[in-house]
């Protein structure tokens, strides 16, 4: 059995991101060597620009897309661009990402014997029947859609990960992450919060997609990573034999409109911006909210500790203080 309390060297792709940025300095303050790896397609280096003297973190420059030949103990397999404005640029690409990627760090990871965590969504259960969520529902997904390059991508990508566990007794960890935000989000992300709370900082209108009324759970980046961390360090099963592989849901239980969200968002910037409406995207999921009973029950009761209010104000701190100086320039 593996001892969970040595440092470890641990891959992170996609590690330049907003999530994985915030994992590799989590991995760090907990003693690890991390090797970060990122093609730079939505990740910057300013976001790991703070680690890049610590003695245990390095950066590669590489496309997942193209096999890896590294020594790891670990990978967190988190490379894939997240908006749907950012994944939608290069369809072909995000599903080459999501497939090539997890073949080539599942390939490194039987070549290792190593654990190996996949990053998957919400988005595999597409635009939901049901509410709340839970692990076992097959999704509702347009495979021809707009959004399919992400979602068929990220699905498929999860059964390459659990045929791995069946053929080769690969010890996976899956966990289908539901909408998060906080600091390091790219203001020209165009994801929903960082989208609003520039808008407002700027003065500018807030953009709402269709009438506002389609609902998300939102989770402050803290708390998820601290979620999926644990995840990864769940031993592994008896006499040797894979750990619980999920799929498991982290997210915020606490479901709001996006209407609800912009205003909560003026609001707390102080900001006389005004809501302005704009036609929905194409299949905009309506509803999602996370079951979280399978990760409080295999996660020390893990659950989501900072309130939305909460974790906007440290999201439009972080904002104000990074784009505000730039726009004087
Ligand atoms: P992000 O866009 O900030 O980070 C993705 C990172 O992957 C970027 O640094 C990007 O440059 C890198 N990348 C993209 N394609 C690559 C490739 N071919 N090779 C190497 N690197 C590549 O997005 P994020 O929010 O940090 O998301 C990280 C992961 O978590 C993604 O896999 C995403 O699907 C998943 N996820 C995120 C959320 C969320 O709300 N943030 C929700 C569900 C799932
Ligand atoms: N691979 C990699 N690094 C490794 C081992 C494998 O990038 O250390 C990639 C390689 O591209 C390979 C893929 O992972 O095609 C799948 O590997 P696997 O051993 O599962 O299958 P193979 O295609 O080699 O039979
Ligand atoms: N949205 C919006 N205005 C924006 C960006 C997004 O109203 O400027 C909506 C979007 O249509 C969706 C929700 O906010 O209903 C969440 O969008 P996001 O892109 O953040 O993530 P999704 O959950 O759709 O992947």
């Amino acid at each position: 059995m593996r001892q969970y309390e040595l440092s470890k060297q641990i891959l992170v792709t996609g590690g330049a991101g907003f999530l994985g940025s915030h994992l590799c300095e989590n991995l760090l303050e907990k003693g690890h060597e991390v090797l970060c790896l990122d093609n730079l397609f939505t990740g910057i280096k300013q976001n790991i620009d703070h680690l890049r003297d610590h003695p245990c973190f390095e950066f590669l420059r590489h496309d997942v897309t193209f096999p890896l030949y590294v020594e790891v103990d670990e990978i967190y397999n988190l490379a894939c661009p997240a908006s749907p404005v950012h994944y939608q640029h290069d369809p072909v690409q995000t599903t080459k990402t999501s497939v090539h990627g997890a073949i080539n760090m599942l390939g490194l990871a039987k070549r290792l014997n190593a654990r190996i965590f996949q990053a998957s969504t919400s988005e595999v259960y597409g635009d939901p029947t049901t509410s709340p969520q839970v692990e076992s529902y097959w999704g509702n997904v347009n495979p021809i859609g707009m959004r399919s390059c992400y979602d068929e991508g990220k699905r498929c990508a999860e059964t390459l990960f659990f045929d791995y566990y069946r053929q080769h007794k690969l010890d996976i960890r899956v966990a289908r992450i539901f909408n998060t935000y906080g600091p390091r989000m790219h203001p020209n992300d165009g994801r929903v919060v960082s989208n609003f709370i520039v808008q407002a900082l700027k003065g500018e209108d807030l953009t709402l997609y269709g009438d506002g009324q389609q609902t998300r759970c939102f989770c402050y980046v803290d708390d998820l990573i601290e979620g999926i961390v644990r995840f990864m360090e769940l031993p592994e099963g008896e006499n040797g034999t894979p750990g619980f592989p999920g799929p498991i849901n982290f997210g915020d239980p606490v479901e709001v409109t996006i209407q609800q969200l912009a205003e909560k968002v003026i609001e707390l910037t102080n900001s006389r911006s005004k809501i302005v409406f704009q036609p929905l995207p194409s299949d905009d999921p309506k509803q999602r909210k996370p079951d979280i009973s399978l990760a409080r029950t295999y996660l020390d009761g893990w659950q989501p500790e900072i309130k939305l209010e909460e974790g906007l104000m440290k999201t439009i701190d972080y904002f104000d203080g990074w784009f505000l100086p730039r726009l004087s320039e």
